[in-house]
């Protein structure tokens, strides 16, 4: 490696759990990635708030400062590793102001401010990358964006909150209710102390909306996203899911229809043989469905220090290749603009469970109502619980109905299960849910 190549000062925000382990990297691997960039990577310095905290990496001392902005001025490439939206935000423009490159994790900020943001860094022609904000470690951005740049993307299915998917896991393989399995990922750090933005999905929303514009090429923001969280998801939806041969996952799903596009987060039953089926724990899992690739699938760690900065780090040298070889920087193609369709406008199956009177006419009762609605049935599975209901005393013996519809509307849907709820066969509605991936 020439002794005269080029010189890239790097400027690091935040040396938390995944800047301290960028660090470590661009302080470990510098010969590595000077080779495989052209360039020499110096990392100029870390901004944080204390200098004194006690820090997983050893780095020198010096390169701490509390002077984020006079960082910035002085960088080629900045990588914005604090989180939250300021100083974050305010940084990242001054990074653009100055020609710099910018590569951050933040989807809080992203989800509220992306589209300033994207307009900055196109106005100006800097690089700003963000493969770290969705799904941590795995490698989704970049194929949407560049390797199925030539395809068409129809479908978008992601497992991108680790948080919900070990919660679901447990439930799932231990028949835990939600409570407990929320307490157990809290106790084992999968949750943190205020669990909100996972469990009620608007993390997942935000991740949606990120990868809904890239593979649409449009912009979506994060209050396009229908968002509904795992908080109402109890053992018995798990049990019988399971029963059914299904799993339920939070998933964020982006597809293209007609018309405009569809964003939507909610828990969903998918066969337990569908890939997405098999991603356990705090794992996550892209599922892209495109019109000549076909279904393919990334898989991996969706959080953590290391694999996050990996991800944080193919985005540096991305960046470090194009500022050696020149050439404008590129943030992303939104050539279109379509509409963002509402969740009414969605047509999905439906998985439906009831506890009803064991009579005779009550599938037939049941069956007319849909049929009235407009909603037609695929399958219905009965399993009547006398023994139980005889042994406990309580009263006459009741069936427990699971039916999986054929596509419906969610006003379609909606209306079945009112007149439903109001037959006087019907002791409970017991759970309502979407179902993708048959
Ligand atoms: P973190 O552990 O909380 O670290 C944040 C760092 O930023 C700390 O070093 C902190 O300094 C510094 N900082 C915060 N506010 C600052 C300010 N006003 N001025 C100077 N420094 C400031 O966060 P993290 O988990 O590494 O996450 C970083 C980003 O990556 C976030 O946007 C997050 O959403 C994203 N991300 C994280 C993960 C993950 O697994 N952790 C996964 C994907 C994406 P002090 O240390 O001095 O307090």
């Amino acid at each position: 490696m020439s002794a005269n190549i080029k010189t890239l000062k790097v400027a690091l925000l935040g040396a938390g759990n995944v800047g301290s382990q960028v660090a470590r990297i661009l302080l470990e691997d510098a010969a590595a990635l000077a080779a495989r960039t052209g360039a020499r990577l110096e990392l100029a310095g870390i901004a944080v708030r204390n200098i004194d905290a006690p820090r997983e990496v050893e780095v020198p001392r010096e390169l701490y400062t509390t002077d984020a902005s006079a960082l910035v001025r002085n960088a080629d490439i900045v990588i914005e590793l604090m989180g939250g939206i300021e100083p974050a935000r305010t940084l990242i423009l001054e990074a653009i102001e100055h020609g710099a490159t910018v590569v951050t994790g933040n989807k809080a900020l992203l989800a509220v401010d992306g589209p300033t943001l994207y307009e900055k860094a196109d106005a100006a022609g800097v690089q700003l990358s963000y493969e770290a904000a969705v799904a941590g470690a795995i490698p989704i951005l970049r194929p949407i964006t560049d390797s199925l740049a030539g395809d068409k993307i129809t479908r978008v299915m992601g497992i991108v909150n680790g948080t919900t998917n070990f919660i679901l896991d447990a439930m799932d393989s231990t028949g835990a209710e939600f409570a407990d399995a929320l307490a157990e990922a809290t106790r084992l750090g999968y949750a943190e102390a205020d669990p909100t933005a996972d469990i009620e999905g608007h993390d997942a929303a935000a991740k949606g909306a990120i990868l809904a514009s890239l593979a649409f090429h449009t912009r979506v923001a994060l209050e396009d996203v229908h968002c509904q969280g795992i908080t109402a998801v109890t053992a018995t939806d798990i049990a019988s899911a399971k029963d059914a041969g299904y799993v339920i996952k939070l998933l964020a799903i982006a597809e293209k229809l007609d018309g405009g596009v569809s964003v939507r987060v909610h828990p969903t039953l998918i066969p337990r043989e569908h890939p997405l089926g098999a991603v356990r724990g705090a794992f996550n899992a892209v599922f892209v469905e495109a019109e000549s690739a076909g279904e393919l699938m990334f898989y991996g760690r969706g959080a953590g220090g290391s694999p996050t900065a990996s991800a944080v780090m193919g985005d540096v040298v991305s960046a470090a290749r194009r500022l050696v070889l020149g050439g404008p920087g590129r943030t992303d193609s939104t050539i279109e603009v379509l509409p963002v369709l509402p969740i009414d406008a969605v047509a999905t199956r439906y998985y439906i469970g009831l506890d009803a009177a064991d009579q005779p006419g009550v599938l037939s009762k049941i069956a007319a109502l849909f049929a009235e609605n407009g909603v037609s049935i695929e399958t219905m599975r009965q399993t009547v619980h006398r023994d139980r209901d005889e042994a406990k005393n309580a009263g006459p013996a009741s069936a427990e109905l699971r039916i999986v519809t054929h596509r419906a509307s969610e006003a379609a849907l909606a209306a079945t299960v009112e007149a439903i709820k109001g037959l006087d066969i019907i002791n409970s509605v017991t759970s309502v849910l979407r179902v993708e991936g048959v």
